[in-house]
């Protein structure tokens, strides 16, 4: 069995052909970035430095504590920090890497940044419908991660032997953390081909699973908890479970960024219930939405009409300017325009 090669050739050559045309590479990813945004632009860069290339990575506010322990996490020059430097590097940049995201607004204030400088972009990326703001655009919405899509292409560019343990750890945390360990999107022979190579570089797959998935601080501990005894509300007549966390319950239990990772993720073990969302108020008049589904069901499309987000089939977020009452509040009208489509839904389950 042989990997895929489903980019198309031309591509390939294109990007192969504007990378050896260049010295300094810059690599940016999606706000609030996520083990797939920055293993895949770590895991670039880490190929990418090996042959010589001035790389710079470039995320538009800071990453996870959790993801630190990615090779060159400590490289990273964070947008929100360091504006001017942001600015420099992608002014003086050859090339520029879009790796994650599907349009300009996701990388927030770097934004205007990237648009404004002159390098040619090149885009790899697995969510749906791509805008129009790169030379090359490698998209591949069916793919599981970014990760795995940047296999692929170092594997059709014949580069894959450039991939030692460093950039193997950044592609396997990606490729794992979009797929929840393996439990979704994840029933491509191709995914354990991939995995396969990666191993042969010396990566430890079980370590790389206990840092990214086995690590709880006491707090994230009690205030997944609470929130999944105190604040977790199941509208069955919808297959629905609301999570809601508002800023003085994230003040009381010490919350950072990343403590409630994953946590909206949990109500979906429950039978009956087809999608999750959780609403987090990160501000004052700012709340973030996350939700997950299954099946057919599309939280993406919902994220997109309600709170100006996307992102995947059952994997979706975005944001409202207002209070957290007001959100849930919006939430709660919209649940009888989409009693149809969940009861198919549930028919599928
Ligand atoms: P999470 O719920 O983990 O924050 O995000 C899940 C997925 O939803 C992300 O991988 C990303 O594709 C998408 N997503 C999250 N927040 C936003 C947002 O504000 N806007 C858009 N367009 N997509 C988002
Ligand atoms: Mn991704």
């Amino acid at each position: 069995m042989t990997i895929t090669k489903s980019i198309s050739e031309e591509k390939v050559a294109a990007v192969k052909q504007m990378i050896e045309a260049s010295r300094k590479i810059v690599i940016t990813c999606h706000k609030t970035p996520d083990g797939d945004a920055l293993g895949s632009s770590l895991g670039l860069a880490a190929v990418l430095a090996g042959d010589n290339k001035q790389v710079q990575v470039i995320t538009p506010d800071t990453p996870p504590k959790l993801l630190k322990f990615l090779p060159g996490a400590e490289n990273i020059v964070i947008a929100s920090r360091y504006h001017e430097r942001a600015k420099h590097l992608l002014d003086n940049a050859d090339l520029v890497f879009c790796m994650d995201y599907n349009a300009p607004m996701r990388i927030d204030r770097l934004e205007p940044m990237l648009m404004e400088s002159g390098a040619p972009r090149i885009m790899i990326d697995h969510h749906l419908d791509p805008e129009d703001f790169t030379d090359v655009a490698i998209s591949s919405p069916e793919e599981s991660s970014t990760c795995a899509l940047l296999y692929r292409l170092l594997y059709q560019m014949g580069w894959s032997g450039k991939i030692h343990a460093d950039a193997a750890t950044c592609i396997y945390t990606g490729m794992l953390t979009d797929t929840g360990n393996f439990s979704y999107n994840s029933n491509n022979p191709d995914l354990y081909l991939i995995i396969a190579r990666l191993l042969t570089t010396g990566i430890n797959k079980d370590e790389i699973y206990n840092t990214v998935w086995n690590t709880n601080s006491v707090n994230r501990l009690r205030i997944c908890g609470y929130a999944i005894y105190k604040r977790m509300m199941l509208l069955r007549d919808y297959s629905l479970a609301l999570i809601t966390l508002n800023r003085s319950e994230l003040r009381e239990f010490d919350y950072v960024k990343g403590d409630t990772e994953g946590l909206v993720n949990k109500p979906l073990s429950i039978p009956g219930i087809v999608w999750s969302v959780f609403i987090r108020e990160d501000e004052d008049d700012f709340v973030k939405v996350s939700m997950r589904s299954t099946g057919d069901f599309h939280v993406n499309t919902i994220c997109e009409k309600l709170y100006g987000g996307g992102g995947h089939c059952n994997a979706a977020g975005g944001e409202y300017h207002g209070s957290i009452k007001a959100a849930v509040e919006k939430l709660f009208g919209y649940l009888p325009e989409i009693s149809a489509e969940l009861e198919k839904a549930k028919e599928k389950d």
